[in-house]
């Protein structure tokens, strides 16, 4: 079968062969097998059903949230010579009756709904009624609590399944599943955990570098200039900083266009087509700026401040490259980010999604700190299980060596001991540090007090957020987080795991066409 498969995506798609993990995904699809596939925007999940669709008997069931696209995929698969067809809101009644009758005489081979329809008792009767071997649940994440986009109709979609006497096989697909939400799309499908692929993440051509308490605006200046004959883009955080950064690289002479909402649709869509068209050689904009931009060519994306979460990082820096030659992914970071970001999600509207966000911008920060191999950390985020350090990030390459900074690794998990375990990690430092702050004086009697003078808070801060990072400290968060010490941070305390550490020197400037 898979031979037919492979003979179908050359016949009707054009491919000579499968992306990473889509073999595996098809394979265990025309098994039978109900599936769950994580695999990134882009990453090819749409083939993921369409070509099993293909060789089944009788009509697939694609379920899609996006109503906007579901005529743009039909259009795409009747291009490619397939019969397929949707019903969503945009149609009359009498279109949809045309549908469904042209599905009921078998002429359709794969049949696009929005969730909300299924709902409604007589459509699903007359679902009942059709032959189904598959069902697609495109955007699977939205029927989980802990995803980012959940919608209660995609609900009623466990139940569709016992419409038919003989179940059809199911394929859930998402880009974006933390362990929980791919747990919960599990269970309320009843997909086995083992049947779960989490594939595609890793973009081999894409090197990260994370620069921390470096001159920002310096530092970009300095990149661009040694990369004039390349496309990059700048993300910043606000407007603010977006309008600063552009003046400063109009300035210096650079080709530069700007992006970000407080600017209006006009002139967003004219800076935008400049960008697309080459006109200019770099974007600073804000997170508004990418959706649905496919410019190939994007040398390098640099981050000006840390992003929220990694998704928004991966997808952000994931713009880089899309040609496959090598790219590059900066993100600069400062301490003051973490409060920026931590102020945003305190600002946002649902309260109750809070604790996740605030969950989400610690892996952030971990990001930022930790010293493994960054392209590993990203696709272990996302669930892959195996990765292999990729050999070409700031990490990687980093070729300082490791020292056993395990004492001064004891002297603050004691601290944090001593302190109650309910301080965080500014307070912290200060006491490490012997700090005379007022706010510290109640901690003078502490024999961890100073007992890190020879570093100063800030150094102290880092190396504690390295710590996070490592996981012998772990955060509790909340508006005011405080730090505690995980089991494994015990085993440092008894001298039982040692720690290493890159030997801190001062950061230079990299500038990747120097000699
Ligand atoms: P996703 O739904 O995961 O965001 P799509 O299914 O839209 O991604 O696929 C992204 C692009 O990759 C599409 O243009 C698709 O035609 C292309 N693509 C998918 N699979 C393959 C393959 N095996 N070989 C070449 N191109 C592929």
């Amino acid at each position: 079968m898979l031979q037919q498969a492979a003979q179908i995506l050359k016949n009707y798609f054009g491919y000579d062969s499968f992306r990473t993990g889509q073999q595996q995904v098809i394979e265990n699809v025309l098994n039978m097998h109900d599936t769950l596939c994580v695999m990134p925007t882009g990453g090819g999940k749409s083939l993921c059903y369409q070509v099993p669709a293909l060789c089944f008997e009788g009509t697939t069931i694609v379920i899609s949230p996006l109503i906007s696209l579901m005529k743009d995929q039909v259009d795409l698969l009747h291009s490619n010579g397939i019969n397929a067809a949707y019903i969503n809101s945009s149609l009359t009644f009498s279109q949809i009756d045309q549908v469904m009758t042209d599905v009921e005489n078998g002429l359709v081979k794969l049949l696009y709904i929005a969730p909300e329809r299924l709902e409604n008792e007589s459509f699903r009767y007359k679902l009942s009624r059709l032959s189904v071997p598959l069902i697609a649940i495109d955007e699977a994440h939205c029927i989980s609590q802990w995803g980012h986009d959940f919608r209660p109709s995609y609900r009623t979609i466990s139940s569709l399944l016992s419409l038919w006497e003989v179940k059809p096989t199911v394929i859930a697909l998402t880009a974006t599943a933390t362990p929980s939400v791919s747990h919960d799309i599990c269970s309320l499908l009843n997909i086995n955990e083992s049947d779960t692929f989490i594939t595609g993440f890793e973009r081999d051509n894409l090197s990260f570098k994370v620069l921390v308490g470096e001159n920002r605006e310096r530092y970009i200046k300095q990149y661009v200039k040694n990369n004039s004959n390349e496309v990059g883009i700048i993300y910043a955080a606000t407007r603010k900083s977006v309008e600063a950064l552009y003046e400063s690289l109009l300035k210096l002479g650079i080709r530069v266009a700007k992006y970000h909402g407080g600017m209006g649709e006009t002139e967003r869509t004219t800076e935008q087509n400049r960008f697309l068209q080459d006109e200019v050689q770099v974007m600073v904009a804000t997170n508004a700026f990418g959706m649905g931009i496919n410019k190939t060519n994007v040398r390098y994306v640099i981050h000006f401040q840390m992003p929220r979460n990694m998704e928004s990082y991966y997808q952000e820096a994931g713009r880089a490259g899309r040609d496959g030659l090598p790219s590059e992914c900066i993100l600069l970071y400062s301490s003051s980010d973490e409060q920026t970001q931590r102020f945003l999600i305190d600002q946002s509207q649902d309260r109750s999604r809070i604790p996740l966000e605030l969950e989400k911008l610690q892996s952030m920060v971990d990001y930022c700190h930790t010293e493994k191999c960054l392209q590993s950390y990203i696709v272990q985020y996302f669930g892959e299980k195996e990765s292999k350090d990729c050999g070409q990030c700031s990490h990687c390459t980093d070729e300082r060596p490791k020292t056993d900074v395990t004492k001064d690794a004891q002297k603050v998990l004691s601290c944090v001991v001593r302190m109650g375990q309910k301080f965080g990690k500014t307070i912290t430092a200060q006491v490490l540090a012997g700090s005379r702050n007022k706010k510290i004086e109640n901690f003078k009697g502490l024999s961890t007090f100073g007992i890190l003078k020879s570093m100063n808070a800030k150094e102290i801060s880092n190396f504690i957020e390295f710590l996070i990072s490592e996981k012998l400290l772990l955060v509790q968060p909340g508006q005011f987080p405080t730090i505690y010490v995980s089991d494994e941070g015990k085993e440092v305390l008894l001298g039982q795991r040692k720690v290493w550490r890159r030997v801190k020197v001062e950061q230079t400037v990299i500038k990747k066409d120097d000699p």
